[in-house]
């Protein structure tokens, strides 16, 4: 395992840590039993002792847990035949107060039904919007949540939660810090990029200054022969708004092959949980292949449960969400962490066993980090 310490191997191969320092002091590495040591350290130890060590990552790791319950996680999509487009999931990044918040409130304010003046649509961190493109109706899934954790933690656990990340930037300011990190974010996890250049309504607004300064970092508009497309928004005033989705519909229909099986066991990711005075466990999950049911029996990170009921974006009550949906999820007997995976399993007894493993797994590394920094502090105080 990754970040492993002397004593953890120890015990692995049923040796004594103490004769591991040793070896490793003849080899020149001066290394405590609890401290973490290197993937080298590990196997340089591994090939003098003759012993074949393997470094797993926690995410191989979990892999593996998982297929021994014979559960494969996110690799099978099923015949290609029995594929279906789904909608593309969206992600709305960009430099504080360039308009992220304004631009998703203009689209979910289009998405309430009008009769709700009220507007007593449940916030549940994503929602769909519609969108027609070429006379065809097609849905959008926008990932709205404290955005730039989630994305984060999803791509440091390798779960691709985005097709696309729409780039907020404000026409009067121009590209800021934060407009670089969260492109270099897009643009590590694979995702391509759709701008929206924002507050064109302001008298300050040079939408031309923008287009030249991401071009400079490579995101070279389709009009100046690249293959980004910017489109010109105000989010307060609601010009650019419909183009900008027709973008995004474009963008995935040329770069992205976004189909998915509906008629296989649901898998997904968890966005956001929390816990809820009156309805225990709430997590808002993302379908990314076969379609979730009511009844079904479902293990989100280390928590498990089985589907007690299912809330839309609209706040409504719904049997079944399939693939690009977000839905609200009951039932879960603990709170998954945002960015933990979600999949449903056989029965009640095999989600109980995994989420269990996972626990288990997570209270050790945490025990190890902890007593490494015991350690640390032990060698500080002398
Ligand atoms: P965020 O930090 O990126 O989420 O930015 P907000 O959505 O909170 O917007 C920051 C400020 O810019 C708010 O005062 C918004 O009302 C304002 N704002 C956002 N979009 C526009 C726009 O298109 N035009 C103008 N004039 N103001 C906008
Ligand atoms: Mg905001």
């Amino acid at each position: 395992r990754r970040g492993a310490s002397l004593t953890d191997l120890a015990e692995k191969i049923g040796v004594d840590a103490a004769s591991l320092v040793q070896v490793l002091f003849h080899l020149g590495e001066m290394v405590t039993a609890t401290q973490s040591v290197s993937d080298e350290t590990l196997e340089i130890l591994g090939a003098e002792l003759e012993y074949n060590i393997e470094v797993v990552s926690p995410e191989d790791e979990d892999r593996e847990l998982l297929e021994s319950f014979d559960v494969d996680f996110g690799e099978d999509l099923g015949d290609e035949d029995d594929l279906a487009a789904r909608p593309p999931v969206v992600t709305v990044m960009g430099h504080v107060d360039h308009g992220k918040t304004k631009l998703l409130d203009a689209y979910r304010k289009s998405n309430v039904v009008s009769g709700e003046a009220g507007g007593i649509t449940q916030k549940i961190g994503a929602y769909q919007v519609e969108a027609n493109v070429d006379d065809q109706d097609r849905k959008i899934t926008f990932i709205d949540t404290p955005g730039h954790e989630a994305f984060t933690a999803m791509r440091a656990r390798g779960a691709k939660s985005t097709d696309i990340a729409v780039l907020v930037v404000a026409a009067d300011d121009g590209v800021m810090p934060q407009t670089i990190e969260a492109m270099n974010h897009a643009i590590a996890a694979e995702v391509p990029v759709v701008v929206a250049v924002n507050k064109v309504d302001k008298p300050a607004a040079d939408p031309t200054r923008v287009r030249g300064q991401l071009s400079e970092y490579g995101l070279v508009p389709e009009e100046y022969g690249g293959d980004t497309q910017f489109v010109d928004v105000s989010a307060l005033t609601g010009q650019g708004l419909d183009e900008l989705l027709e973008a995004i519909v474009l963008t995935a229909d040329a770069a992205l092959d976004l189909r998915a099986n509906p008629d296989m066991p649901a898998q997904g990711v968890a966005i956001e949980a929390h816990l809820d005075k009156g309805r225990g466990a709430v997590a808002t999950v993302l379908v990314h292949r076969g379609t979730l049911h009511i009844g079904d029996s479902i293990v989100a990170g280390s928590a498990h449960g089985r589907v007690r009921a299912m809330i839309n974006d609209l706040g409504e009550n719904i049997t079944e969400a399939p693939p690009s949906m977000p839905v609200q999820v009951l039932g879960l007997t603990s709170v998954p962490g945002a960015g933990d995976n979600f999949l449903v399993v056989e029965d009640d007894r095999v989600a109980r066993q995994i989420a269990d493993k996972r626990e288990a797994r997570m209270r050790a590394a945490q025990q190890a980090k902890s007593s490494r920094r015991k350690t640390l502090d032990q060698l500080f105080e002398q």
